[in-house]
């Protein structure tokens, strides 16, 4: 087991148990709320390789990180992105890492669902915002959904738990918004409602346009459904709703309300080693250089301290009528969503 130090402790008083790695910045969709079809990646040269972000990621595992979430870009697009997990799943042996997970948008799962569950890997969110082929075509510009529900359905084969996230994105999946349950509850996946963020500059998609609100989409299962508000958190930003009838678990993620920011327990890492403590501000820390600076891992978690230190209360959304206040220049796949 590898010697603890000192656990992660902000200025709120909040433990940092729990980060969020980005590993890539590619992806093999341009989803249009996320990316531009055009998009410009970085150069291979700024992205921690696979050695730099396995010291990474064990540095805040000693520092009290429980929860590692393994995301991007598309993170299992990412060359040799296997033997990453193998090495993770080296935490869990130990008993350090509680849980290991990814967020993914299936593509790859059919290739990999056996070897993530060999790793320790037992639960995964899939990104899936629609469950018919043209829509998703359309939404993702460069996916298939078969592919996906086959990688959806070795997942399952392998004994992983599939969560689904959806983005709430008005006149896209609203008319799915039953269709969507239904599916999840008969293939026993938790289901997640994500608000659209201002992410990026994505060129002519008006996110004002696309923006449907949780409180709707709830409304509409209230009126449908007997929903009992659950207090669990799973140490993440989704509320949960059960719905009565059926048993099944929904959630909503709704950062556009600070509502959970009181809780946060997380901080996210980009694959160019850049720490973000909110991921609605733009302050960051450079987590490369001191990396980079030395073999010996001390002046990384000092970087790491001094990071945390500046960990912000909360972050600036708001979506006015009249614009959007408080938008990030940066896509999502830059911080890992
Ligand atoms: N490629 C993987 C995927 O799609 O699951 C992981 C990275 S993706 C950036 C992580 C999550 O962010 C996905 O669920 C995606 O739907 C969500 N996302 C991307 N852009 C978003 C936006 N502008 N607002 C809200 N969610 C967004
Ligand atoms: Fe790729 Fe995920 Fe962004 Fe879609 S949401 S473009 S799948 S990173």
């Amino acid at each position: 087991m590898t010697q603890a130090t000192a656990p992660l402790i902000d200025p709120f008083a909040r433990a940092i148990s729990y980060l969020r790695v980005s590993v890539t910045d590619r992806c093999d969709f341009r989803c249009v709320y996320c990316m531009a079809e055009n998009m410009t990646f970085l150069p291979k040269a700024d992205l921690l390789t696979l050695e730099e972000l396995d010291r990474m990621c064990s540095a805040f595992v000693r520092m009290g990180v429980e929860k590692l979430r393994i995301t991007g870009g598309e993170p299992l697009v990412r060359k040799g992105i296997m033997t990453f997990f193998r090495a993770m799943s080296r935490h869990l042996d130990s008993g350090a890492l509680k849980e290991l997970t990814l967020t993914t948008n299936g593509s790859q799962l059919a290739k990999y669902a056996t070897e993530l569950a060999e790793c320790g890997v037992r639960r995964i969110n899939v990104s899936l915002d629609t469950l018919d082929p043209d829509k998703f075509a359309r939404i993702t510009r460069w996916g298939r959904l078969p592919q996906v529900l086959d990688g959806i359905a070795a997942a399952q084969a392998a004994g992983l738990r599939v969560k689904i996230n959806a983005v709430a994105l008005k006149g896209f999946n609203e008319d799915e918004q039953f269709s969507i349950t239904d599916w999840c509850a008969q293939n026993g996946h938790d289901l997640t409602w994500i608000e659209v963020m201002p992410m990026g500059d994505l060129g002519n998609e008006n996110r004002l346009d696309q923006y449907w609100s949780l409180k709707d989409l709830r409304a509409r299962y209230a009126e449908r459904f007997a929903l009992t508000d659950l207090t669990e958190r799973s140490g993440g930003p989704a509320r949960y709703v059960r719905i009565e009838e059926t048993g099944q678990k929904i959630g909503f993620i709704t950062p556009l309300t600070h509502n959970f920011c009181e809780s946060c327990n997380r901080v996210r890492l980009t694959c160019t080693g850049e720490l973000y403590m909110c991921l609605g501000q733009e302050d960051m820390a450079d987590l490369r250089a001191p990396l980079r600076s030395s073999v010996g891992d001390a002046a990384l978690e000092a970087a790491i301290r001094t990071a945390i230190s500046h960990k912000p209360k909360g972050h600036d959304f708001d979506y006015s009528r009249t614009g959007v206040t408080g938008k990030m220049t940066r896509h999502m796949s830059h911080t890992g969503g």
